[in-house]
């Protein structure tokens, strides 16, 4: 065979290609864009500034290399570039295809090899890298280059036949399983065969006939599987594999991790095209990953793992068991140095704890990738604390670097300390992502899923997890493997998740067919209760009860802030928070114990407190049920008056936790149906009374009852007698509402404490609705404060949440003093979505991609949220100084509340365990970074 035959059809692709058009036409078709960024020989085309373009990756390799650190020479194809090959129906277009082919020249030029070339062959690896790093979820592939005759180059190049052979076959699988699509397993199985005839422990064992071995094989199953040889031309391989970096952006796990985060289907991923440089070349060579801080605990120390004489994905995958970092020191002392050097360089040039990936080949070291660093919520408010501490960021720095999501993992429960000593300890894994997880077993993600969905708590247990395991991994409270170290997969998912997660805890002996496990001799069945401590890595056998974190202890007046320095680092970032947001923080509180959690984590004021959910409190109920059955209005109005004395409690007990902080109290909402026992129940009942013989007023209660139930009975309750239309049905409950608020309100002036209630009246949807109520407002208002001799100041508006109301809040506004978007019925309203149905629909939709996101928990900006924007400008057209805010779910959102802080509103609302959330995003909406940037 000639010996440049790759290489020589390689010449012919660009040569047909050049003769289209000279170099630089052609660099300007495309509408003169540039599709290929060049890195190497100390300058790159692109920095990091060019995430949107090179992505995460490619933009990190350019900026390290502009610094100049040891960086392999490459080039990175845009993500503009995989935009276009979905464009033009999963084609590379001829331009992008020829720029890569110069920039492969200029590779070529930078590494002093050829690919293709038999006797100095350049080798290259493939790697995706989309803006946002999407861990596992796109395969690399290495040692592309390789064929038949440049193993044969490799081999006589380095002189070492084991190496060329192993970075071959890692080769054919690599680009066999990514790229002609044949599972693992295939591979897998061939490649046991040999280890088992050889009698081999490692991988690392096998000689190089072995491996000469096992590289047949994998040709016998590529020619099996895909019915044809496996391809030889490294063009083709390279294209191919180029192709299906862009293919894997749409593969059902980066699918599904781009619902869970939040990440646009449509920013398309590039693809890095690098230098290979070799961990597997023998004992002085070794490739790791590791963090310029511990991305668990926030602590500041160095953190991380390698392998001697390995490659790529070896560390993560769980194969092997890696050696901690601090280990690399004593074994290629120099090379450790340095890494130490370059990275501690590297925090401080991107002013961020870094996640970094390593390769050194025979003594030297290669940097193949740095990005922030994942991390957990409650490492993340360490770091961010630290580096202010330590001047290296700023207060806003700081603000801006927190996830507002993660916030609340600081707030999940902890073991009760007592019920977690009484168990022993069954086995210790590492600990790689904190937390207290107590569950029942599951050993796949698809059955934590089912168990999930029935309610129940779950771990899910597995030798090691999977990209594919991903939905498992996110209903499950924690998650606990056999093998892998404090980088594999299950670790870092896990921490992002904010998941307790213990890894590497060999002494569980799992077996996935039998569903079962054994530790310590004992047998551990799916469905039996395990518990862990993802801080301290113990596992244990049974369930431990959990009690609330130091924050929530501290927040409950349990425990002194002085006590515990994570609530003082917490407070901190909030506290700056608040210097930088614009949006008021008010809560979703109900009664006055939730007011005092909510006032405690910063919450200054109450943007909705429904009172009907004070007609469930102890006793009340019955009393409601009176008022509900009372068929004259004498009869309702006695009802009523045993309500009002328990409502003016409620109202002055939430008064006073808010401090004198502004309370918006809605009237009665619901359906009176809500009230009331079911239909069903009732007649089973008075079925049950009726076989006993039982007769008299028990019986006769009864079936009163059912009969107002039955009169009650409405085909679409949440469309019919609730909201405004009780209040206009029944003026008497607006006027005892009214008359509970403002003598709670005179009583509280009394004692010197000034509050000024908002009263708001829900589901307004035509001007003269709440004029009808403010009048009675207004009348039992003064009617009150003449009695009490005190006068107190209070505002009426109403609830934006009917289409119409939103329509003409120009006319609502008239008699409206404020408003507050309510995005709940809102969204159900504007879609015509039951917010209790969504449920059995939602799942198709986002597979079919008809909707991204759950609209009930991320406002739908286009539909809903223009009628939010609508109603802001027309009722500020006619009252300039209407109040305005939002009180539905998605006011604990973060993205959420970005377009509540671009449309203008005044304060947004949230439950009070989202308050902590909602200020650092009410921060960072004000400094306008985007979520997820
Ligand atoms: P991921 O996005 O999954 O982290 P990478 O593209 O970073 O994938 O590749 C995974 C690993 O493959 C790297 O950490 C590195 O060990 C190895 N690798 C990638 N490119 C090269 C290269 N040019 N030379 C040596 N090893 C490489
Ligand atoms: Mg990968
Ligand atoms: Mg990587």
């Amino acid at each position: 065979m000639p010996k440049k035959l790759a290489r020589k059809s390689r010449k012919s692709a660009v040569g047909s290609r050049q003769s289209v058009g000279t170099r630089k036409s052609s660099r300007n078709s495309g509408k003169g864009r540039k599709y290929v960024y060049f890195f190497g020989n100390g300058k790159a085309d692109g920095n990091r500034n060019m995430k949107d373009l090179l992505g995460g990756k490619g933009s990190g390799l350019a900026e390290m290399t502009n610094a100049g650190l040891p960086v392999p020479p490459g080039f990175t194809i845009s993500t503009e570039a995989c935009t276009l090959y979905y464009a033009e129906g999963r084609k590379v277009p001829a331009n992008v295809d020829k720029e890569m082919i110069e920039n492969l020249g200029k590779l070529e030029k930078a590494a002093g090899a050829t690919l293709g070339d038999v006797s100095n062959p350049l080798l290259v690896s493939v790697r995706s890298g989309a803006k946002f790093s999407m861990p596992g979820m796109m395969d690399t592939i290495l040692n592309l280059g390789l064929n038949d005759q440049t193993v044969e180059g490799l081999k006589a190049r380095t002189k070492n036949g084991r190496f060329a052979f192993d970075s071959y076959r890692r080769f054919i699988q690599m680009f066999g399983n990514v790229v002609l699509e044949i599972p693992k397993e295939a591979f897998e199985k061939r490649f046991e065969e040999v280890k088992h005839g050889a009698g081999a422990h490692l991988d690392t064992d096998l000689d190089e006939k072995a491996l000469r071995d096992v590289v047949a094989r994998y040709k016998e199953v590529v020619k099996g599987k895909s019915g044809r040889a496996f391809p030889q031309d490294p063009l083709e391989q390279l294209r191919g594999a180029r192709d299906a970096v862009f293919r894997s952006w749409n593969n059902a796990r980066a699918i599904e991790y781009r619902r869970i985060y939040d990440i646009p289907d449509s920013i398309g991923t590039a693809v890095n095209v690098q230098m290979m440089v070799f961990g597997n070349t023998g004992d002085r060579s070794a490739t790791g990953v590791g963090f310029t801080r511990n991305p668990a605990t926030g602590a500041k120390e160095f953190y991380g793992e390698f392998l001697v004489n390995a490659q790529g994905e070896d560390v993560v995958a769980g194969i092997r068991t890696p050696q901690p970092i601090h280990e690399l020191e004593k074994v290629m002392p120099q090379a450790y140095k340095q890494l130490r050097d370059i990275t501690t360089r590297l925090e401080k040039h991107y002013r961020d704890v870094q996640d970094f990936e390593f390769t050194i080949q025979d003594d030297r070291l290669f940097m193949l990738q740095t990005r922030n660093g994942k991390r957990t919520g409650y490492a993340a408010v360490i770091i961010a604390t630290d580096l202010v501490a330590e001047k290296l960021i700023t207060p806003k720095d700081a603000v801006l670097q927190i996830d507002p999501e993660s916030l609340s993992q600081l707030l999940s429960p902890v073991f009760e300390p007592k019920a977690w000593k009484a168990l022993g300890v069954a086995t210790k894994g590492l600990p790689a992502s904190p937390g207290a997880a107590s569950g029942q077993v599951v050993f796949t993600a698809d059955h934590a899923v089912e168990r999930a969905r029935q309610g129940k708590k779950v771990i899910l247990v597995r030798k090691e997890t999977v990209p594919d395991d991903i939905h498992g991994m996110f209903v499950a409270q924690g998650i606990l493997t056999a093998t892998g170290g404090m980088t594999s997969h299950a670790a870092v998912v896990g921490r992002q998740m904010g998941k307790p997660s213990i890894v590497g805890a060999g002494a569980l002996d799992i077996s996935e067919s039998a569903r079962s496990f054994i530790v310590n001799g004992k047998t551990v069945k799916e469905g039996e209760w395990v518990s862990f401590d993802g801080l301290t890595g113990e596992v244990k056998l049974g369930q431990v009860a959990t009690k609330p974190s130091e924050i929530l202890q501290v927040i409950a007046g349990d425990m002194k802030s002085a006590q515990s320095d994570i609530h003082q680092r917490f407070a901190k970032i909030l506290t700056w928070s608040d210097q930088f947001r614009r949006l008021g923080i008010r809560a979703n509180a109900d009664q006055p114990d939730q007011a005092m959690t909510a006032y405690a984590f910063g919450a200054r004021g109450i943007g909705l407190c429904r009172t009907e959910h004070m007609f469930f409190g102890e006793g009340r109920l019955a009393i409601v049920q009176r008022m509900i059955l009372a068929e004259k209005e004498e009869d309702r109005r006695a009802a009523l008056a045993e309500l009002l004395p328990l409502q003016r409690g409620d109202f002055y007990g939430v008064f006073k936790a808010m401090q004198g902080t502004p309370v918006t109290i809605r009237t009665i909402d619901p359906p009176l149906h809500e009230f009331l026992p079911k239909r069903e129940e009732l007649m089973v009942d008075i079925a049950k009374l009726e076989a006993k013989g039982v007769k008299g007023k028990e019986l006769q209660d009864k079936q009163t009852l059912l009969r107002r139930v039955e009169q009650l009975h409405e085909f679409n309750p949440m469309l019919g007698h609730r909201g405004v239309r009780l209040g206009i049905t029944y003026p008497e409950i607006t006027e005892m509402q009214t008359r509970a608020i403002i003598e709670a309100a005179c009583q509280l002036a009394k004692e010197g404490t000034k509050v000024v209630p908002e009263i708001m009246i829900p589901l307004v949807g035509l001007v003269k609705e709440l004029r009808d109520q403010k009048a009675i407002v207004d009348r039992v208002a003064a009617d009150v404060m003449k009695e009490k001799g005190v006068k107190v100041k209070y505002l009426v508006g109403t609830m934006i949440e009917v289409p119409r109301g939103a329509v003409t809040a120009d006319e609502i506004a008239h008699e409206a003093e404020f408003f507050s978007f309510g995005t709940n019925d809102l969204t159900q309203l504007t879609f015509g979505f039951s917010r209790d149905d969504i449920g059995k629909f939602l799942g198709a939709y986002q597979d079919h991609k008809i909707l991204d996101k759950d609209p009930f928990a991320t406002i739908d900006t286009v539909g809903v949220g223009q009628l939010v924007a609508i109603g802001v400008t027309k009722g500020r057209s006619t009252r300039k100084d209407l109040k305005l805010g939002i009180c539905g779910e998605h006011g604990g959102d973060p993205s959420s509340i970005h377009f509540f802080e671009k449309v203008g509103l005044d304060y947004v609302s949230a439950s009070p365990y989202r308050i902590p959330v909602a200020r650092l995003a009410a921060a960072q909406a004000a400094l306008q970074v985007k979520v997820g940037d």
